[in-house]
């Protein structure tokens, strides 16, 4: 059957990302020649032209990896490792103390449990992420998704660090189901991150039902992606609430 390809729209603005991506060397035999470069298409699939699916390579590699001299995996390897590509890193995940009744759960990384102390109970996560890339990373999107353990108890915690200033907070719906249900939340203003710059932003969970607004209860688990520009993402570690473990529900479940 034969391919269909879809030209790529704003084609020499996207040569001068995949350049700068490269930092103008072949990825796979160093050759500098960067006018003759060309746009391979590493799912093999021509009318996808998502940048992450696109590399600039030499004429020589490319038609290597046409031949199968090249293997895809080694390709997705090389443009994974990019020098100029987008590197994002979670430097810490905490809770602000100071505005919501959650507190770390027994020095365990990212578990937070809920207190009666009278503070507002929407949990407000603080995430300190590091741009490690050569160039500003854009930040655009937060995806969420949840799974809810069963209730039980709770234990004490101890004090952690608070790194940087959050530069915004966004106040995010938690997912209604389990696994079926994910929040996008698009940020109306996107986080310009300059190179080798930590930043860190604050995320305050609510649900809701019936149009109004509730406060978190129980225990779950949260899985954040944080997406970028060029179709760059970075999946969180897990956040636990009122848990410290994915099996601590199960256990929970045997026991009651
Ligand atoms: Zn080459």
């Amino acid at each position: 059957m034969k391919k269909v390809r879809t030209k790529i729209k704003q084609e020499a603005k996207t040569r001068s990302i995949l350049q700068q991506e490269v930092d103008s060397v072949c990825p796979l035999c160093s050759s500098t020649d960067v006018g003759h470069f060309q746009i391979h298409h590493i799912d093999e699939n021509p009318s996808n032209n998502e940048l992450a699916n696109l590399l600039l390579v030499c004429p020589t590699c490319h038609s290597k990896i046409t031949k199968g001299d090249i293997s895809q995996t080694e390709v997705q390897t090389v443009k994974l490792n990019l020098p100029n590509g987008i590197k994002v890193e979670i430097a810490a995940i905490t809770i602000d103390k100071k505005n919501c009744c959650w507190d770390t759960y027994d020095n365990i990384p990212n578990a937070f449990i809920k207190r009666n102390n009278g503070k507002p109970s929407y949990p407000i996560l603080n995430f300190s992420l590091i741009n490690h890339s050569s160039r500003t990373v854009l930040m655009k999107e937060v995806v969420l998704k949840v799974k809810h353990l069963f209730d039980g108890f709770a234990g004490l915690s101890g004090p952690k660090p608070e790194l940087l200033k959050p530069i915004a907070t966004f106040k995010i719906k938690l997912p209604d189901a389990d696994d079926t249900d994910t929040t996008f939340f698009e940020l109306t203003n996107e986080i310009s991150v300059p190179p080798s710059q930590a930043f860190k932003f604050q995320i305050q969970l609510y649900r809701n039902w019936n149009n109004k607004d509730y406060p978190v209860v129980g225990r779950m688990i949260l899985y954040f992606t944080f997406k970028f520009n060029n179709n760059a993402s970075y999946t969180a570690p897990k956040v636990f609430l009122n848990c410290k473990s994915e099996n601590e529900g199960l256990r929970i479940q045997v026991l009651s």
